[in-house]
């Protein structure tokens, strides 16, 4: 797999549910739910049309089709051959052209090196071992003047007891096992890797859910789930 960044048993455990990936009341139905507030703080940090975006754990192709949808030059990269395949297979359902690879960020990094207007990489750095050694590679795929979008779970007391105890346990909105707290990133962590890499915040917001209505919003309450983007400052002269 050229990557020794990676827990296979979450390649294995996101690829059982390939078959099910689109169908919004399956499995992965939280990421169809959030994809339209994930767009608009994208589309608020950055234009789509024409430009080159990379999707990194781009999983079944949700944000990776909204971003092609949008009018970006978008690829898909994960490391799971099933939910590649099923990304294929949806994409040309829906008429649209998405490039899609079984690479890793690092890897990608290595041979495309500041190649993305847009960098994207969602609801993936909790499932990896060495999460900054995914932001940095994030950080090297884009341009200079380009912009790195991150979400993932804070790994805060609310965070555990909404995303797992009521996300996985009570409501059941999620597989239970989809997440390990110790795996989770506060803000500040995600924010200090970004910097490393010479990235400078320019936002973050919270998803938020209401278990009344059944919607997620986008909140300034960074506490569970919640998007970052950073800028890369543009090359100098
Ligand atoms: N980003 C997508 C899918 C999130 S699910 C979305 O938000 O809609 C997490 C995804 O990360 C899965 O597709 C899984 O296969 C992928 N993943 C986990 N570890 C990875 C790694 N080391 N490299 C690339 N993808 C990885």
């Amino acid at each position: 797999m050229a990557t020794d960044n990676v827990h296979i048993g979450e390649i294995e455990k996101f690829g059982s549910h390939a078959h099910r990936w689109w169908d919004p009341d399956g499995e992965l139905k939280t990421l169809h739910a959030v994809n339209p507030l994930r767009m608009q703080f994208i589309q608020a940090h950055t234009p789509l049309a024409g430009r080159k975006a990379v999707d990194v754990g781009c999983g079944g192709g949700i944000l990776t089709e909204a971003l092609a949808k949008a009018g970006a030059d978008a690829l898909g990269i994960d490391l799971s051959e099933d939910l590649l395949g099923t990304a294929e297979e949806h994409c040309r359902e829906s008429g649209l052209t998405v490039a899609y690879r079984q690479i890793s960020a690092e890897a990608l990094a290595d041979s495309q090196p500041g190649e993305f207007d847009v960098v994207t990489c969602m609801e993936m750095l909790e499932h990896v071992p060495d999460p900054a050694s995914v932001v940095a590679a994030c950080t090297r795929l884009a341009k200079p003047g380009g912009t790195v979008f991150f979400s993932t779970l804070n790994r805060s007391l609310k965070a555990y007891l909404l995303a797992i105890v009521g996300a996985e346990y009570l409501l059941r909105m999620i597989p239970r096992g989809t997440h390990d707290f110790a795996s989770f990133i506060r803000p500040s962590e995600l924010s200090r890797w970004a910097r490393d890499g010479g990235l400078d915040l320019a936002g973050m917001e919270g998803i938020g859910y209401n278990p009344l209505t059944g919607q997620f919003h986008l909140t300034s309450d960074i506490g569970v789930n919640y998007l970052a983007a950073f800028r890369k400052p543009a090359a100098a002269g």
